[in-house]
């Protein structure tokens, strides 16, 4: 496995990063022992990096990454989330960052998180963002319940612009940078390396986009994205390969990111995940695909307040 530093902290993450969003059950229903299988096995080969939030699940995903790290956490670098409850259910003040997090690390069962980070920031006033819920978030680093502070989001302009206002350790970007859309890297990049901030790069298979899966039901991409995904994948068929595998090389060789996030709640998803590490994607194959997305490339959907997306 290889590990990159997280921007100017101290922490060496695994290129491939353990999203821990289906153990909420956000993709569908999952079976418990099979979760802590999938976690037990990416620790076991060197996968350190594990992302969570109340948001998942509803708690969920907490409690049960929780109890899979049980004697493991001394092991793994762990990221969690504050302001997003439900699908509609946000609070960026103060209070409430300083709250949460004693909620999660009850659930999580430790007594610190590595990173702390206000989740999905385009939900919110972008002045209590600044103002309330960072400095909130760096009371507790303070405290000592979290060693760094980051954002996380889909817009990455607000996300940039955050940053520049109020610093920040670490930002995860999802769905940004995968075979469909590389703006992460014309828009996020150039500040993130220019001011040592951490990036993250989360969803590279487009939130199952680009899995023979398919997407999940709620999935936010208009229809020509979900069409030109679908496309990439009887290609990938067509040709005998895995699209996940093209899809996880392409993330993996991004330099910039320090963890590529991917989402598992099964075992053979993280041995193949795994698998891919350190092999290399047929460039004429990159080729045909980036012509088959041509029409959408780096086409994104709305998210959270208007005044907040890109
Ligand atoms: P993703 O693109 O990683 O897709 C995950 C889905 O792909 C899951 O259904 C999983 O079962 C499936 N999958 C994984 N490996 C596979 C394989 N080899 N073959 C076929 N299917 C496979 O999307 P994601 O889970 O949303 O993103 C990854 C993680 O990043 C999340 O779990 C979460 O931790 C984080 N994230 C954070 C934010 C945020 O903070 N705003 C947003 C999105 C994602």
């Amino acid at each position: 496995m290889e590990y990159r530093q997280l921007g100017k902290t101290d922490l060496n993450v695994s290129i491939l990063g353990y999203g821990a969003s289906p153990l909420g059950n956000e993709f569908g229903e999952i079976e418990v022992a099979e979760g802590q299988r999938a976690v037990d096995f990416a620790i076991d080969h060197g996968i350190n990096y594990f992302d969570v939030a109340p948001y998942y699940g509803r708690t969920l995903a907490e409690e049960r990454l929780g109890a899979a790290l049980e004697g493991k956490r001394d092991k793994i670098v762990l990221a969690t989330k504050c302001c997003r409850y439900d699908f509609d259910g946000f609070d960026f003040s103060a209070k409430r960052v300083e709250e949460s997090i004693d909620e999660s690390l009850q659930r999580l069962k430790t007594d610190y998180v590595d990173l702390y980070q206000i989740h999905d920031i385009e939900f919110g006033d972008r002045r209590q963002v600044i103002e309330e819920a960072i400095p909130a978030a760096r009371k507790v680093q303070q405290s000592g319940k979290a060693r760094y502070v980051g954002i996380t989001g889909l817009p990455l302009k607000m996300l940039r612009d955050v940053a520049a206002e109020v610093p920040v350790d670490a930002i995860l970007s999802y769905a940004r940078y995968n075979l469909m859309i590389t703006d992460l890297d014309d828009i996020l990049r150039p500040f993130a390396v220019e001011n040592g901030i951490g990036l993250i790069n989360a969803s590279p298979l487009h939130l199952r986009l680009l899995t023979e899966k398919g997407p999940p039901e709620w999935h936010s991409a208009p229809d020509d994205i979900k069409e030109a995904g679908a496309k990439v994948v009887e290609l990938c068929k067509s040709r005998g390969v895995s699209v996940s595998d093209v899809a996880m090389r392409f993330c993996y060789e991004y330099q910039h990111a320090a963890s590529t996030l991917v989402g598992m709640s099964k075992q053979r998803h993280v041995e193949q995940n795994l698998r891919v590490l350190g092999t290399e994607n047929d460039a004429e194959l990159l080729a045909e695909i980036a012509e088959l997305v041509a029409p959408v490339k780096d086409r994104i959907w709305g998210t959270g307040r208007v005044e907040n997306q890109d």
